[in-house]
């Protein structure tokens, strides 16, 4: 498999040359928009991979699944479903238009920032950093190794996120946050900056794909209710409003964040972690993308 994963890493490089890095977050805009790897990982934890698999990244808005699925574990869907909806992202990850004005401006769906904003607030901890040791715990557990954020794209997103900070203003004062949004935050600045690679990513990816279940020793990690509820809103929204597209094209549920990575779960099969800097204007990995859509055509993955 290594190889014919190395020859689709060699098909899909000018597919970065199309794309930009990030630039809003200004530490981001330092990635090298050329890298572009890949890491599949099986059911029985064996791995293959290629290009850059190994190069770190800011996991950003893939934490968004780890966090939805902390908070389902500690309090289910049926509360968490009250505060924030499934529906597909229509304008971009942080857009206002991504809280339902006709109900109650809810975020539409966990992953958005809004939602994942929301989401944080559902996790157990009696103050944020609690919740952050319990997040990256639950990820390091998830992924295979212990975890560690990146102190400047931190320390940048912190100083500059002024559309997030807006955005959690915004619900404050429509009631659908109560807590102290500073802190609030910055704990999702924290998430956000957590360092993978695609190996990591694809452990992740296996484990959803393996309803939950841990690769070595089958210890169940997250309950198979709450994979199924999370792998089917990737499904539909994990790719913001190109969600409907990916779904044609490569057909398995996805998320995307704009330090470069995609995950995606091949259920019963595999996860896939792919990484390439240079996004497209959703924020989508472009080479990843494409990646992606050779990997679910060769193993004929496309859930549908
Ligand atoms: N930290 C990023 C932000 O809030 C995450 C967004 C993303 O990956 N799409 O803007």
């Amino acid at each position: 498999m290594n190889s014919a994963l190395q020859q689709m890493v060699r098909d899909c490089q000018s597919w970065t040359d199309k794309g930009k890095v990030a630039d809003y977050i200004p530490e981001l805009s330092k990635a090298n928009p050329s890298q572009l790897g890949v890491s599949i990982t099986q059911l029985d934890g064996t791995e293959f991979y290629a290009g850059n698999s190994r190069d770190l990244f800011t996991i950003q808005s893939i934490s968004k699944v780890s966090n939805f699925l902390l908070a389902l574990e500690d309090k289910g869907y049926e509360a968490l479903k009250h505060q924030i909806g499934v529906l597909p992202t229509i304008r971009g990850f942080n857009s206002i238009l991504e809280l339902d004005i006709e109900n109650e401006h809810k975020p539409l769906n966990p992953f958005i920032n809004a939602g994942a904003m929301v989401t944080l607030t559902f996790i157990k901890g009696k103050n944020n950093d609690e919740k952050f040791s319990r997040v990256i715990n639950f990820m390091s557990q998830m992924m295979g190794e212990e975890l560690s954020i990146n102190e400047a794209v931190y320390q940048s997103e912190r100083e500059t996120g002024n559309r997030n900070r807006a955005l959690a203003y915004y619900m404050k004062s429509t009631g659908i946050l109560t807590e102290d949004v500073e802190s609030l935050l910055d704990l999702y600045f924290k998430i956000c900056s957590v360092q993978v690679h695609c190996g990591h990513i694809s452990r992740f990816a296996a484990v959803l794909a393996n309803q939950g279940r841990d690769l070595n020793n089958e210890m169940s990690l997250i309950k198979p209710y709450h994979c199924r509820v999370a792998k089917a809103i990737m499904a539909n929204c994990g790719m913001y409003d190109a969600s409907g597209e990916f779904a044609v094209k490569v057909g398995l549920p996805a998320k995307s964040g704009v330090g470069g990575g995609i995950m995606a779960i091949a259920s019963g099969k595999m996860g896939i972690g792919v990484m390439g800097p240079a996004l497209d204007t959703r924020g989508n990995s472009m080479g990843g993308w494409q990646l992606l859509e050779r990997i679910s055509d060769h193993y004929q993955l496309s859930i549908y």
